[in-house]
């Protein structure tokens, strides 16, 4: 076999429709944000969402710092965000002088451990941030329940968590406010792009103004008001025109793309789960509260040693996989800041987790191929 082959781990989608929408845009001249594509994109999120006002954004880290914006968050509050995450689930909080409580993961899967998410509130806890991890839903019920009685608000970091459910509610619909990437590692794509998804009526006006850079320029342009002007803080994160276009093509495929996804995750878990577990690597676990949207397929090896062979196994085989994020808290830019708990499972997830590849073009063939070479590092290796 030897270099043959390649597979790398992500492959952005073309669902058809792009180039075409994107023409269009150019040939109205209409290249800014907020034009047809950006609200038919709108539309379109809403109806997948079922409830909730959706505003396109430039990238889910906009989105969650507007978020963090309407949650009027100040310096000194504090935010609880799981430590094996993006950056940006984090920073967009600390931008606004939030102290991030960093809470460690369930061992059975990435999620945040909503058991241990009450210890770390005081009186100056206003929210959590949890993230559906893989598109796999957190135990929303024990977190809203954990919010209610102490008057916090929940930010979704749905960033991977489009078209999944929650006891059969959309990912996005469950906190007060949620973010979505539709960066082009994500299911649904524009390159770079976001949106921000409003689940409370009363901070909808504010939303519209935060990403309007404080402006009341959308209810100018609805008529609603003679003139707009500066009314509040915000900034800039409406996307183009061009990015709307390529995202509209998209979510219209979603089906498309998602029957796709989930072929390739079953066939994945049909040929690995099995050997895995007989080796001691933990496959995907999907909670029965939860559905999977195969965002991604995970594999996690029993020690960073291990992780690493495995890796570089499937290199010399012409196969990228990748792992994933360091946990935060030892983050260079936070390891001074974390007061200093020991969050176990999120270290063992950034030592030992490893991402397959996994893109709506991905062949049943090629993903045979990854399958035997992870079988024979499974056999042979381990
Ligand atoms: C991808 C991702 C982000 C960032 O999304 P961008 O659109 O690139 O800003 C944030 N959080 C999580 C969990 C992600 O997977």
């Amino acid at each position: 076999m030897g270099n043959s082959i390649n597979i790398p781990f992500n492959r952005p989608y073309v669902a058809g429709g792009e180039a075409d929408y994107i023409a269009q845009a150019m040939a109205e001249r209409k290249l800014s944000g907020d034009g047809r594509f950006t609200k038919a994109s709108q539309a379109l999120l809403e109806r997948l969402l079922g409830s909730g006002r959706a505003f396109l954004t430039t990238s889910c880290t906009d989105g969650l710092e507007a978020a963090a914006l309407l949650c009027d968050i100040q310096p000194g509050d504090e935010v609880i965000v799981p430590s094996f995450t993006f950056v940006s689930t984090a920073n967009a909080f600390m931008l606004r002088g939030a102290e991030i409580k960093f809470v460690d993961s369930l061992a059975s899967q990435p999620n945040l451990d909503h058991h241990a998410v009450e210890e770390l509130i005081t009186p100056r806890t206003r929210g959590i941030v949890p993230v559906h991890y893989a598109g796999v839903a957190c135990d929303m019920d024990a977190l809203r329940d954990i919010a209610d009685r102490h008057g916090l608000w929940i930010v979704e970091d749905a960033a991977q968590g489009i078209a999944s459910t929650y006891r059969g509610r959309p990912l996005g619909t469950l906190g007060d406010l949620a973010a979505f990437s539709f960066h082009e590692t994500k299911n649904v794509i524009s390159g770079e792009g976001g949106s921000l998804h409003v689940n409370r009526p009363d901070l909808v006006e504010r939303a519209e103004i935060i990403r309007e850079k404080g402006t009341n320029r959308t209810a100018f342009f609805r008529g609603q008001i003679d003139k707009y002007g500066w009314v509040d803080v915000g900034s800039s994160y409406l996307p183009s025109e061009l990015v709307a276009a390529y995202l509209l093509a998209q979510l219209e495929a979603i089906d498309e793309i998602q029957a796709r996804r989930l072929a390739i995750w079953a066939q994945y878990d049909d040929r690995l789960r099995g050997i895995a577990e007989a080796k001691g690597i933990q496959a995907p676990h999907v909670p029965n509260y939860a559905s999977n949207n195969a965002h991604m397929y995970y594999l996690v090896l029993p020690s960073l040693d291990a992780r690493d062979r495995f890796l570089a196994h499937l290199k010399r085989h012409g196969i990228l996989a990748t792992f994933h994020y360091q946990s935060l808290h030892c983050s260079r830019y936070f390891a001074d800041r974390h007061d200093g708990r020991a969050l176990p499972q999120s270290d063992r997830y950034s030592d030992c987790l490893v991402r397959l590849p996994l893109y709506a073009e991905l062949s049943a063939d090629d993903v045979d191929r990854v399958c035997d070479a992870a079988a024979a590092f499974f056999t042979e290796q381990l």
